[in-house]
């Protein structure tokens, strides 16, 4: 988890950097990319969500292992349970989300020669930018350099640094809701381990000690 926060944080500040230099930004409110979309995730993903919500006393954690969570869903859509199509936020566990959520928008990929590339996503907003960008267009390394002078994160550069911590677990992603509780019931278990334990009461006096004869 430690590895894959570093990840996270690495995230952030990729972003940070293309934010501050290209003229796209996601509209408020928008979260389109979340309605009918659940993540499947890496073991480590899970962890990371499910420390998050232990360690923050999140009720849901008891109540996904107990199997009365509900879904803060109002839409009907078959999407990720964590979505609320009324907050304006949408997602509800934003600080613990899973990788690809943190990739959504602000990632570029690689084409065949293996140069960064970019194509908007199809909600951005792009009325009122200047220099007649276009939401269907792949924008190419070159481009992009000429236009905003940098260019975005690479999503696969930054999946390999997340399947790096733990290469076995590539092959064994599971869809979210699947994966979360035994996540759970793992983290809790280990939080239970580093309890202080109880002070032990005194042995009575009276009682034989059967380990001594
Ligand atoms: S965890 Fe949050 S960001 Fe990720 S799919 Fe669910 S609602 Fe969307
Ligand atoms: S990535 Fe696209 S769908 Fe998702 S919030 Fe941004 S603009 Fe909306």
């Amino acid at each position: 988890m430690g590895g894959l926060d570093s990840v996270y944080a690495e995230i952030d500040r990729a972003q940070a950097r293309w934010k501050e230099s290209s003229p796209f930004h996601c509209a408020d409110g928008c979260g389109s990319c979340c309605v009918g979309f659940e993540p499947d995730v890496l073991e480590s993903e899970a962890l990371y969500l499910a420390f998050w919500l232990l360690s923050t006393g999140d009720p849901r954690a008891a109540s996904i292992l107990e199997g009365s969570f509900v879904p803060p869903r109002s839409d009907h859509e078959s999407g990720c349970p964590f979505f609320d199509p009324v907050n304006p936020y949408h997602c509800t566990v934003y600080e613990g989300r899973c990788l690809i959520c943190r990739l959504f928008a602000y990632t570029g990929d690689r084409g065949k020669d293996g140069r960064p590339r970019w194509k908007p996503c199809k909600f951005l907003p792009l009325e009122g930018l200047d220099g007649g960008l276009d939401r269907r267009a792949q924008y190419g390394e070159e481009e992009l350099l000429a236009r905003f002078g940098a260019v975005p994160p690479i999503m696969s550069d930054i999946t390999a640094g997340a399947l790096a911590l733990d290469p076995d677990s590539a092959h064994s992603r599971l869809p979210l809701r699947e994966a979360l509780p035994r996540a759970i019931a793992r983290i809790r278990m280990i939080l239970s381990f580093t309890e202080a334990p109880t002070e032990p009461e005194s042995p009575d006096p009276e009682v034989p000690n059967p380990l001594v004869s």
